[in-house]
């Protein structure tokens, strides 16, 4: 049986998603913004908590945790092997290109320095889904706060090359504020203007813009069209390298 997916809202705008295998009962939290809307979500699916996997240690990501493993004695949290010392007490520390079970599914981890240092995103290729954490959002990236801009650069082309089909799960709802932002740099892009529409639709009526999937977001996602030359030409970096194309996109959105 496929695996299933449960997104929920925590906080101000942060996502909380579970990952379920039907086949053996196993379910993780990818990240645990609060445990309330988490226990919540547990129990309105009568799904038994065996994981935790962890992208960074930002309070907004682990805050829940401890009342979670309070609940779920026997679960298991990963966290990344950089950031032991920010996330102490994990039972799973790991690095990129291994592997963690979740039941049947199957989770790679693939290291995002650039927002943290130590941050982490889970892949699961058998699925189609990535939890990005805040290294990926729909039509953004997230802050390079621990890695200059061209570190995070790096970190986010890694995701850029996955299959279009895979469903991406973002950690926040930051998609309007984004996309306003993708229109001033990528101002000739259609599809970003239709998709803009279609998310303020969503927005209007209180609904998620995300997951949202690797073609949708290499069609307008700014962060992920650095050598588009309209977006180059708008920049006036007609020649520079896509690294730094990206760190001046970064900085750009940081002013607002
Ligand atoms: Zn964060
Ligand atoms: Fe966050």
């Amino acid at each position: 049986m496929a695996a299933q997916f449960h997104q929920f809202t925590c906080l101000e705008d942060n996502y909380g998603v579970l990952a379920h295998d039907p086949s053996t009962g196993a379910t993780a939290s990818i990240d645990a913004p609060e445990a309330g809307p988490v226990l919540a979500a547990l129990k309105e699916k009568g799904w038994t908590l065996t994981h935790v996997l962890v992208t960074h240690h930002h309070n907004d990501h682990i805050g829940g945790v401890a009342e979670l493993r309070a609940n779920y004695p026997a679960v298991q949290v990963v966290a990344p092997a950089a950031d032991r010392a920010r996330i102490p007490g994990a039972d799973l520390y790991v690095n990129e290109g291994d592997e963690v079970r979740v039941g049947a599914m199957r989770a790679l981890v693939i290291a995002t320095p650039g927002h943290t240092s130590g941050h982490i995103v889970y892949h699961m290729p058998d699925e189609k889904a990535l939890f990005a954490g805040d290294t990926l959002f729909a039509m953004g990236c997230g802050r390079a706060f621990e890695a200059p801009g061209q570190v995070l650069y790096q970190s986010v082309m890694k995701l850029a090359g996955l299959p279009g089909d895979t469903q991406v799960y973002c950690g926040h709802e930051y998609t309007m504020s984004n996309g306003r932002f993708a229109q001033k740099v990528d101002p000739d892009n259609a599809a970003l203007d239709a998709r803009m529409d279609e998310v303020a639709a969503l927005r209007a009526k209180g609904l998620a813009t995300v997951p949202t999937n690797m073609d949708l977001e290499r069609a307008t996602n700014p962060f992920l069209r650095v050598d588009d030359p309209g977006v180059r030409r708008t920049l006036g970096m007609e020649n520079a390298s896509s690294a730094d194309v990206f760190a001046e996109l970064r900085e750009r959105k940081n002013r607002g």
